[in-house]
């Protein structure tokens, strides 16, 4: 299992994560990413069984909000 996290007061909407990894991340109607399936808030949490996608966007997102552990 892996766990994605996702910041989203330091996310600045570059929208790279939805662009690489629209698997786990869309941009939402604020303007800032959101985890698919997560319950919308400050800090978004979402388990998974593989974080495919998920690192890739964590080492591109300029901001450095998504962590995958
Ligand atoms: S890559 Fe980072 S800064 Fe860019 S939209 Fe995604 S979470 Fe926000």
């Amino acid at each position: 299992m892996s766990k994605i996290t996702l910041e989203r007061e330091k996310c600045i909407g570059c929208g790279s994560c939805a662009a690489l990894c629209p698997k786990y991340f869309e941009m939402a109607e604020d303007g800032k990413s959101h985890i698919k399936d997560a319950e919308k808030k400050e800090i978004e949490e979402l388990e998974v069984t593989k974080a495919d996608c998920a690192s890739s966007a964590a080492e591109a997102c300029p901001a450095q909000c998504i962590h995958v552990s």
